[in-house]
Formats: C-alpha cells, sequence, structure tokens
C-alpha cells in the first residue's frame, strides 16, 4: 500500500504569475502534510518553444527559489532534467499515444497556430507530460483548469498501456481549485493570465513590487456600467468577474463595494498582501543560492531512486 503521492510541475518559461500561485502553488502547498508530495520544474518542456539556453538556467533558478519561497519546503522538490527516467517513460508513452489524441491538445493547437515551424517536442510534449506524472505513481495532480485536457490523455495512455501490456501505472485523479482554477489578463479577462509575458500591463508576476501590483490592477479592463449592481461576477462582465475571483482566492472581500475604483483598490490590497510574506522570503533564500541547489539534488536524488523500478516495470512490460 502506497503513501497518497500527489505530483506536480511547472515550466520555466518566464516569471511565475498570480495564475500560477493561485491555480497551483497555493493548492500544492496545502495537503503538503497529509500526502508525499512530489513537485518538479518541467526545465524540458521550457525547449518546446524558443529559448535562450542562459535565460533558461536563470528562470529555473529563480522557479526554484519561488517553490520554496512559496512554502513547498515539506515535498520533495526537483528539477525534470535531472531525473532521466523522464524522457525515458516519454519515449514509451509517445509509442502508446496516436497522433490523432495529439492533434486533438487545445495547448498545441494554441502554441502553434500562425507558427509554421513549431519544434516537434512542442508536438509530444503530453506523452512527456504523462510520463512526469506516471513515472510516480501518484493518487492526485493537482492543476490549474487549463492543465485538466492533458490530465485526462495521461489517465487514458495509463489505462492503455496497463490494459495492453501489464498493470505498471497508477491512474491519477486530476484535482483542480475551487477559486483561482483560472485566473485571466486584467487587460484581456478572456485570455489567460499566462507567464510568457510578464512585462505586459495585464499580467502580475510573483515577484512584481507593490506598486507595479497596483499601476497593473488600475489599468484593468471592466466595462461602463454604473449601475449599483454593477460590482458582480457575470459572464457578460469578465473583467470584473476576474478581478472578484482575484479578490477571493486572496482572501479578500467585495461586501459593500460598489464602484469599480473601490474594487481596483482592495483587489490591490489583498494581491500586495498574498505576496508580500512570499517576496521577503524569495529575497532571503535567493541571497543563499547553494542551499536552493542542495535542496533541489536531494529532492532530485529521491526521485531517481523512485522512479526507477516504474521505468523499469514499464520497459519490462512492452518488451525491451
Ligand atoms: P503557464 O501556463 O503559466 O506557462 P504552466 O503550464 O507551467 O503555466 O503551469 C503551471 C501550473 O500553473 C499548472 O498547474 C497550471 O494549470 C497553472 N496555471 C497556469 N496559468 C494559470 C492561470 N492563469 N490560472 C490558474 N492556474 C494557472
Amino acid at each position: 500500500s502506497h503513501p497518497h503521492r500527489k505530483l506536480s510541475l511547472l515550466t520555466p518559461s518566464g516569471h511565475l504569475t498570480l495564475g500560477n500561485l493561485l491555480g497551483a502553488l497555493r493548492p500544492m502547498a496545502a495537503g503538503q502534510h497529509e500526502a508525499d508530495c512530489f513537485y518538479g520544474i518541467a526545465d524540458l518542456h521550457a525547449l518546446t518553444t524558443p529559448h535562450d539556453p542562459a535565460r533558461l538556467r536563470d528562470t529555473v533558478r529563480e522557479t526554484a527559489t519561488i517553490l520554496l519561497a512559496a512554502g513547498l519546503d515539506e515535498s520533495t522538490l526537483f528539477v525534470q532534467s535531472w531525473v532521466p527516467a523522464h524522457a525515458q517513460l516519454a519515449y514509451l508513452l509517445e509509442s502508446t499515444a496516436y497522433t490523432g489524441e495529439l492533434n486533438r491538445m487545445i495547448q498545441f493547437k494554441e502554441k502553434g497556430r500562425g507558427v509554421d515551424s513549431t519544434r516537434v517536442s512542442l508536438y509530444t510534449y503530453p506523452a512527456l507530460m504523462a510520463a512526469d506524472i506516471l513515472l510516480y505513481r501518484p493518487q492526485e495532480v493537482p492543476v490549474g483548469a487549463d492543465q485538466r485536457q492533458h490530465v485526462e490523455l495521461t489517465r487514458d495512455l495509463a489505462i492503455r498501456f496497463n490494459t495492453t501490456y501489464a498493470p505498471v501505472f497508477t491512474v491519477p485523479e486530476v484535482t483542480v481549485p475551487p477559486v483561482g482554477a483560472r485566473v485571466m489578463r486584467l487587460d484581456d479577462p478572456l485570455r489567460k493570465m499566462g507567464k510568457s509575458d510578464t512585462s505586459a500591463a495585464g499580467v502580475i508576476a510573483l515577484l512584481d513590487p507593490p506598486d507595479v501590483v497596483r499601476r497593473k490592477v488600475a489599468r484593468a479592463v471592466t466595462d461602463s456600467d454604473t449601475g449599483p449592481d454593477a460590482v458582480r461576477t457575470d459572464p457578460a462582465k469578465p473583467g470584473v468577474t476576474n478581478l472578484l475571483d482575484i479578490l477571493s482566492a486572496c482572501g479578500g472581500s467585495a461586501d459593500g463595494i460598489t464602484t469599480y475604483g473601490a474594487l481596483k483598490r482592495a483587489v490591490t490590497d489583498a494581491v500586495v498582501a498574498e505576496l508580500a510574506p512570499l517576496q521577503k522570503r524569495y529575497a532571503e533564500l535567493a541571497a543563499d543560492p547553494t542551499h536552493v541547489d542542495g535542496i533541489f539534488r536531494a529532492g532530485a536524488a529521491r526521485c531517481r531512486e523512485v522512479t526507477a523500478p516504474v521505468l523499469a516495470a514499464a520497459e519490462a512490460a512492452i518488451g525491451l
């Protein structure tokens, strides 16, 4: 009988955002004591789109420091490429998945749209992600709503492998947080707040100082509704709904707020308060990179131990 295991990865493709915190880091930190948690930095996934090698290294370090600053120190933390079994199992799962399934992945369609030369790894990404998960036999995969489709595919591949060859993998459940699962851009509430462009007015980076947060929230798109109940959650009011969601996910309340100005002030205060302890801890940890490195090295060593028998079982089952 295995202890309850949880696993989730973040791609070091830019500065982490408020969306990553509310949709991923906070729920990841919440269950740490009741489960054996594995949380990784998916540097291989950062190679799927044009990247700069030196910048990737910096981003991995920054992401590692943020994971610790966000309080994930009770979990096993690692960098994906330090655990070779991820790339090895990915190939076996590429040999389990069908091209039709990968063609249907929304993220591939979105990131590949209008680009005539996408990297092959962007296409095979879901097979690597399935390997990331299945290697650890987790019962639970906490992610933001945008990753749900990939985890569903992971389940399909696990079931197919188990029934075709041998029952090697645990079929994981995906869990999406009740609030904060889908934080949208402040300047364009129909697009998710992603880490690819944190310099943009509508994306709050976790290391943004309070005055930057204030400026970004002040410019958030709302609407021209000036009625007494203008401040409300409503599918026809995506900008206001997003601000209310952020406010509630950051522990604030909209009680008594009737104007957009007041709403934005409340959102700013709640976000600044949410980020303050993380930023303080980040500054302390960033001053001691050797300490951060040591934690991730020890984590990767444990990951290599835990994943070796699962990879071996998969290889044996598939006939290698
Ligand atoms: P990104 O989309 O920022 O590149 P990743 O693909 O690395 O993020 O995902 C890291 C985690 O953060 C995943 O669990 C993902 O679902 C979550 N996440 C990313 N963006 C958001 C968002 N805007 N709202 C909620 N959760 C998000």
